[in-house]
């Protein structure tokens, strides 16, 4: 029998970010996509050395890229840093629409007072029902930026997220996360994103 390892690129939502290596520092690139693939690269290109400064099993996976999606990852690194930016595209959600994506923590907005956010009167019973969960314990707010290698801009989710999430995360400004967030409505207002989950991406 034999065992083919699958060729990774658009087809299985292939995703790669420059970013450093949480243990040496080196500028590194990691890549994942839904085959499960979740791997640092030290550079762009065949034959696609994996990072692995800390000696772990991935060095013995050889994962293979498909050529068009690594073309296309190499020339926005290209134009990035002639100086390049990427175009930003704010994201809003349907109701129950869940995402689950990686992306750069953008901003983080430590207090968030939810009833003047959906302009509501604070406290009043009538808002405390409406907002239901939201009314209850502590809300921040944080933008994160997810590439999107094929329409060339980054896709911007702003999140509510509860403290208590986000402190076990552990993440800062401009850390690589991954998040997954579902789509909320509260009658009468826009819909926004809540986050459900987070964590670094290691
Ligand atoms: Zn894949
Ligand atoms: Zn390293």
């Amino acid at each position: 029998m034999v065992y083919r390892e699958p060729t990774h690129g658009w087809w299985c939502n292939a995703r790669t970010y420059p970013t450093r290596c949480s243990y040496c520092g080196a500028e590194v690139f990691y890549f994942s996509c839904d085959c499960g693939s979740k791997v640092f690269f030290d550079s762009l290109g065949w034959p696609w050395p994996v990072h692995d400064c800390i000696n772990n099993i991935l060095k013995q996976v050889e994962i293979k890229i498909a050529e068009d999606y690594a073309r296309r990852v190499a020339e926005r690194q290209e134009r990035l840093r002639r100086g390049w930016k990427i175009p930003i595209r704010a994201c809003y959600p349907q109701e129950d629409e869940v995402v689950e994506e990686i992306g750069i923590v953008r901003e983080i907005l430590p207090v968030i007072n939810v009833f003047k956010k959906f302009n509501l009167l604070p406290d009043s019973p009538f808002a405390i029902k409406l907002l239901g969960e939201l009314a209850r314990g502590n809300w921040m707010q944080i933008t994160i930026h997810v590439d999107n290698l094929r329409e060339d801009v980054l896709l911007s989710y702003t999140l509510l997220i509860k403290r208590s999430i986000w402190e076990a995360a552990g993440a800062r400004l401009g850390d690589l996360v991954r998040f997954v967030a579902i789509g909320q409505y509260i009658p009468g207002r826009q819909a926004f994103w809540r986050c459900k989950n987070i964590r670094l991406v290691a």
